[in-house]
């Protein structure tokens, strides 16, 4: 189940919001700590207030909620709140003999028996759950995965507690995403999502049921993903899952925040994911653990597309063609022969190679001008100091391969005084923001202009061909731009 968590004042708003996400939830939870005191002393109406099946939760401070005032008055509150028709109560599992558990069984209800670590995995957190579904309660665990292997102990938890039906698990933060989105591979009976759309790897009711399908994994769903760290900000779900949909694959992708790439080939091997994209840190560290690599994968020396094989896994670039594609007309048209590359770090690598291998001549530029010659011997190209840029204005085209324009350093322009015309093919790598403000410039100027996001589609899409062996649906629209980017 799908449950929404309802963190509003009032009972009225709480009503509100579910008939936002109405269409992607199975169950709510009522969070009386929200409320103003005079909603929570009503709050055992609020079941009739709507159709789906209601979680009763009053959360302690120290739990991550909202209550601050004595555990007495608490458990009044929860007590009066249980006059209402409620489908499972939410008591922590250090409250003793509380009259509240025995009012919820006597009146039907499911109990769920809950603990929390905001700090880590406890050691102790199969016993702990075992001990509670023993005295007959739904246990429940919210605990802080730190690194991949913590994530792995939580599907390890998982397996050891197979054998309890009903129970609650998973992970907060950024490395548990994947276990609030792979809920049903942890047997866990629902997973919890916010009305919170903005909230960094936060996912939203709409996202859990429409991008991810979460609530239609099964034993034989296919797992792939995304690694990198950080990761939440990628749009590769959004091309993935509906392409897999598009197909009619029992598929899904997700995001993993990996810090140790070695740990989540393990976990791979475990769970078992089938093939993965790789992002920034782990393009080259994912190379030892490959059994066969592609021609552009040893040329470049990085890999961003990761596919289970028989017995080995094999890496590719998809990046590489991703790049190059927009380019073939013009290149093939003798429109481009000498470029200026921005950038030396991993992106740019694939696009040096990419040109030339396609007879381009190139320059590249960069802060750190040792990298940019270092990278230039590799390619037998061209180097000089980011600075100086704006003295290769006749290039034939740009290509901007540095993160300067995104996150905090949106809106800044990396190579200011390059004098744009009419007669440059500006290509800015950056996606989010699909517009940058080297972009404004350059179409200020007439030039051809060419998206980080339509490369970032291009490479997605031969990914996809490589997980499933099929083409993208032709007829999927992949829309990865936000509103306000247009
Ligand atoms: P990376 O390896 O970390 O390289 C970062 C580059 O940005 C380096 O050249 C670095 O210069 C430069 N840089 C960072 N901060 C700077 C600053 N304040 N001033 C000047 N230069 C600065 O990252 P990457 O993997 O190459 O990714 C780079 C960009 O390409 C990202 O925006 C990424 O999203 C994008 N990308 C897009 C696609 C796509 O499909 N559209 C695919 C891959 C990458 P130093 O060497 O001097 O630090």
């Amino acid at each position: 189940m799908i449950c929404l968590v309802l963190n509003k004042l009032t009972l009225e708003e709480n009503v509100s919001l579910i008939k936002q996400h109405r269409p992607f939830v199975d169950i709510v939870e009522l969070r009386i700590d929200y409320l103003n005191s005079a909603d929570a002393l009503q709050a055992a109406s609020f079941p009739d207030m709507t159709d789906l099946p209601v979680i009763l939760t009053c959360r302690r401070a120290e739990d991550g909620g909202q209550y601050r005032e004595s555990e007495k008055s608490r458990l009044a509150l929860l007590e009066k709140a249980l006059e209402g028709d409620f489908a499972y109560v939410d008591i922590e599992e250090d409250v003793k003999r509380s009259v509240c558990v025995t009012k919820a069984q006597q009146k039907g209800m499911q109990v769920i028996r809950s603990f929390h670590d905001f700090r880590q995995v406890p050691d102790d957190l199969v016993h702990r759950m075992v001990q509670i579904a023993r005295k007959g309660s739904i246990p429940k665990a919210a605990v802080m995965p730190s690194s991949i292997q913590d994530v792995k102990r939580l599907f390890e938890a998982s397996r050891e507690l197979n054998s309890i039906e009903k129970k609650i698990l998973l992970g907060m933060g950024p490395y548990g995403l994947p276990t609030r989105i792979l809920y049903k591979k942890l047997h866990s009976l629902l997973t919890f999502t916010s009305s919170d759309e903005t909230a960094p790897g936060h996912i939203s009711a709409r996202e859990m049921k429409e991008t991810y399908r979460a609530d239609t994994v099964d034993d034989r769903t296919h797992i792939y993903g995304i690694i990198g760290n950080p990761v939440a900000h990628t749009k590769s779900p959004l091309i993935h899952n509906p392409g897999f949909g598009g197909i009619k694959y029992n598929a899904i992708y997700v995001p993993f925040q990996v810090d140790s790439v070695r740990t989540f080939f393990a976990l791979s091997e475990m769970l078992p994911v089938y093939g993965f994209s790789v992002t920034v840190p782990h393009k080259q560290a994912v190379l030892p653990y490959l059994g066969k690599v592609s021609r552009e994968v040893k040329q470049i020396g990085s890999c961003n597309t990761v596919v289970r094989k028989k017995n080995l896994w094999a890496g590719t670039n998809t990046d590489y063609y991703g790049f190059i594609t927009p380019l073939i007309t013009p290149l093939q048209r003798d429109l481009i022969r000498n470029v200026l590359v921005v950038g030396a770090g991993g992106a740019a690598r694939s696009c040096v190679w990419a040109l030339r291998n396609h007879g381009c001549r190139v320059t590249i530029v960069n802060r750190d001008v040792q990298k940019a010659e270092k990278l230039a011997q590799l390619t037998m190209s061209s180097f000089d100091s980011l600075e100086r840029a704006g003295l290769y204005a006749d290039v034939d085209a740009v290509i901007q391969t540095t993160t300067v324009g995104m996150g905090e350093l949106e809106g800044i322009d990396p190579i200011p005084d390059f004098p744009f015309s009419k007669h440059h093919h500006v290509y800015e790598l950056i996606y989010s923001p699909r517009y940058t403000a080297m972009l404004a410039r350059a179409v200020e100027a007439g030039s051809s202009i060419y998206y980080g996001l339509d490369m970032l589609i291009a490479q997605g899409k031969l990914q996809f061909e490589s997980f499933t062996g099929y083409h993208y649906p032709r007829r999927l629209p992949v829309t990865l731009v936000d509103e306000e980017d247009t």
